[in-house]
């Protein structure tokens, strides 16, 4: 659902007519304390906010830092007539997504919102998540159970590869080829000792040990609630 927050009642009625052609669920809200009640309410069902600033009872400048500070990620496309350079900065400075000026065109305010939802998307998608360990793959930190875990260059790839196929046997040779991109084995022990420098950081006392060495085959990641053995 898209939340638009617009005092003017016409130009409200125009974009929530078109979003709703397009297929958008369209929430209106015509004050900042409408819009502060509607995220607070329905947050969860929200993708996208369209933010008009100059409101009747504030600003929506201030709603936006009021939930950038509430650590809300909602994509927030300020949509006003201020079309001076400072308040484009100061409205992205605040957390804004995108910044569209009126009079605008419906086509690039719909490009906008696809583009603005993509990126979304795409976000999600660079984190891996097995049972209670979380990888995000851009700042290349995982967490576990609430704690964050710094990881060095090989540590983070070798954690990378167990994630993507959780629960499956991978050999030494199937790691040294994927991690450190040897084709051979060079008759090193770099695997075991990464898989135990990784045990060190991800194991520890109360939670379930996740990785696995099976005997004369390899090393697997054990998904919670994954078979044990
Ligand atoms: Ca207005």
């Amino acid at each position: 659902m898209i939340l638009l927050v617009e005092d003017d009642a016409r130009i409200a009625s125009f974009i929530a007519k078109g979003l709703k052609a397009e297929g958008y669920a369209v929430a209106v809200a015509p004050d900042t304390a409408t819009a502060m009640g509607v995220m607070e309410a329905r947050g969860a069902d929200l993708d996208l906010v369209l933010l008009d600033l100059g409101l009747p009872d504030g600003d929506g400048m201030g709603v936006l830092r009021a939930w950038r500070a509430q650590r809300l990620r909602h994509p927030v496309i300020i949509l006003t007539a201020r079309d001076d350079l400072a308040s484009k900065v100061a409205g992205l400075d605040a957390g804004a997504t995108d910044y569209v000026t009126k009079p605008f065109s419906f086509d690039e305010l719909l490009a906008r919102i696809r583009a603005a939802l993509r990126s979304v998307d795409q976000a999600v998608s660079t984190e891996l998540v097995v049972g209670d360990l979380r990888l995000d793959l851009l700042s290349k930190v995982a967490w576990r159970g609430g704690r964050r875990i710094e990881l060095a260059h090989r540590e983070w790839a070798l954690l990378e590869l167990f994630m993507r196929s959780p629960n499956q046997i991978l050999s030494r040779t199937q790691i040294l080829n994927r991690v450190w991109e040897y084709d051979f084995d060079p008759g090193s022990n770099v695997v075991d000792v990464y898989v135990s420098y990784l045990r060190r950081k991800l194991n520890h006392p109360g939670l379930i040990p996740l990785l696995e060495t099976v005997r004369g085959a390899g090393y697997r990641l054990v998904a919670s609630g994954g078979e044990r053995g």
